[in-house]
């Protein structure tokens, strides 16, 4: 509507006064949030999976396999280390099968108990988390914090914004370069970081770094509700068995104060309209407005709800995690479960299954030995002494074990051919060689044309590894 219209007064001659209204802005300010901290038991879950995530974070680029960084991406070397393994780029099959599997696995979780990943696991609610803790313990729990920002400039609110700052910075920092060191070996990192040598590194340390300040520290609960992808849709993936942290409307309202002596005014609910769940709220929203698209399901108000139901003497659950249909049909927690077990996360728990199997099989029997063949385009074909019609290959072999690698090769598949070169090649560990293969057959034995022929590449001890390969041998007119 662009215009509205007043009436006329009564008496008055009937003409109209055009009203403008004051164009609505698209922009939303961002309204700082001070989450105020508390216990519980989503609380504790949510501290476990802190340490859990960033103990395997900060400490698995530290450990070692052998003679070398247990776990690391080497971009330069195109090889991935993890664990046992040496992967290749030719292994990146493995790599779109993990993803499909951890993308099936939010699926399946999703559908079961709603934003788990955002609320526990995600690296933003993570970091978002430890920030928050730093600020909480330098400048106070939520009331202290909101009277230092509302306050002038003191030496205490200069002090303690310094330090705040200075311990952000640190661990931003520090989170750069660890994940830096999945890609670069840590140690070396660390002594080319103190030497202020190797540019890119450096470069990425505090690009990582920074993103990390930026995110935690000031864009937090804004990435999640205006960034993050995954919020829009996972409206897709609930229905109404879904698990999802509920305000019990039925039971709470009329909300209101109430004495805990006294006997409740007729019609008024259980909620006592604190707003403690509101305060406590990372992403500042009210859950009594019903599922918001910003909830990232952490569980807090529930606890925050269930700590105020203990004080008034009323039983816990005003809030808590439930599916709509339990909630409209009353049910208990039981009968809500039983109802988890649907087709749908029965048809994602098969699929996820069956792919997991199918992904540890194979890199189960991975043949720890990989061959390329390509032909010599210089020469195609030619007769050499002794009558020999000769084709030239380039091989590469790549030992993918970690030990130095004695190979045979051997060709097969048209009668009379021999290997006119070098039949055994020492690859050293994890290590990549283009070896010139030579192929002969007597001449005028075979009809012209192309021939297919295998090469037979075997590991001579060590870990026992075969690989044949197809390749095509001229023969011209
Ligand atoms: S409404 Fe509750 S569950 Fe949702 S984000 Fe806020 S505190 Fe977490
Ligand atoms: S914490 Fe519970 S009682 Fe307090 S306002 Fe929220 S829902 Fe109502």
């Amino acid at each position: 509507m662009s215009h509205s219209e007043r009436p006329p007064r009564s008496g008055t001659a009937r003409r109209t006064i055009p009203i403008v209204p004051e164009p609505a802005s698209l922009y939303e300010a961002q309204k700082k949030i001070y989450p105020r901290s508390i216990r519980g038991v989503f609380a504790r879950w949510r501290w476990l999976m802190v340490w859990v995530t960033q103990l395997v974070f900060y400490g698995l680029p530290w450990l070692e396999w052998g003679q070398r960084q247990m776990v690391l991406f080497d971009l330069g070397a195109r090889r991935f280390y993890l664990f046992g393994l040496v992967l290749y780029p030719q292994d990146f099959i493995y790599l779109t099968g993990l993803l499909i599997v951890s993308a099936l696995a939010l699926f399946l979780f999703t559908a079961v108990a709603g934003r788990l990943w955002c609320g526990f696991a995600c690296p933003q609610t993570v970091y978002t988390e430890i920030f928050l803790w730093i600020e909480h313990r330098i400048e106070g729990d939520r009331s202290a914090r909101l009277r230092l920002d509302n306050g002038g400039l003191t030496f205490e609110k200069l002090w303690k914004k310094t330090a705040k700052q200075g311990v952000w910075i640190a661990v931003s920092l520090w989170t750069g370069f660890t994940f830096v060191g999945y890609f670069v070996p840590i140690r070396q990192l660390g002594v080319e970081v103190i030497a202020l040598q190797g540019g890119w590194q450096i470069f990425w340390v505090l690009f990582y770094g920074l993103a990390t300040y930026g995110n935690a520290g000031f864009l937090r609960e804004q990435v999640c509700k205006y960034m993050c992808p995954y919020a829009r849709f996972q409206s897709a993936m609930f229905d109404k068995d879904t698990l999802i942290v509920t305000y019990d409307a039925q039971r709470g309202e009329t909300r209101g104060p109430r004495s805990k002596t006294a006997a409740p005014a007729p019609g008024q609910g259980d909620c006592i309209d604190c707003s403690l769940c509101v305060q406590v709220c990372p992403v500042g929203i009210d859950i009594r407005d019903g599922l918001l698209y910003e909830c990232i399901g952490c569980g807090l108000c529930v606890d925050a709800c269930n700590t105020v139901m203990d004080k008034v003497d009323l039983p816990r659950g005003l809030i808590r995690y439930a599916t709509p249909n339990g909630m409209e049909g009353r049910w208990s927690t039981s009968q809500m479960l039983r109802r988890v077990m649907r087709p749908r996360v029965l048809v994602y728990t098969a699929v996820l299954l069956g792919l997991s199997v199918a992904m540890l099989t194979s890199m189960a029997m991975r043949t720890p030995l990989k061959v390329d063949v390509v032909r010599d385009r210089a020469a195609l074909s030619r007769i050499v002494a002794g009558g020999k019609l000769e084709n030239i290959y380039r091989l590469q072999i790549m030992n993918a074990t970690e030990a130095p690698q004695r190979y045979s090769l051997a060709a097969r598949g048209i009668a009379g051919l021999e290997v006119a070169s070098d039949t055994e090649v020492d690859i050293d560990a994890a290590q990549a060689r283009w070896v010139v293969v030579r192929l002969r057959i007597p001449y005028g034995t075979v009809q012209p044309g192309s021939h297919v022929v295998h090469f037979d590449v075997e590991a001579l001890g060590g870990i026992p590894a075969r690989v044949a390969e197809k390749a095509i041998f001229l023969v011209p007119r």
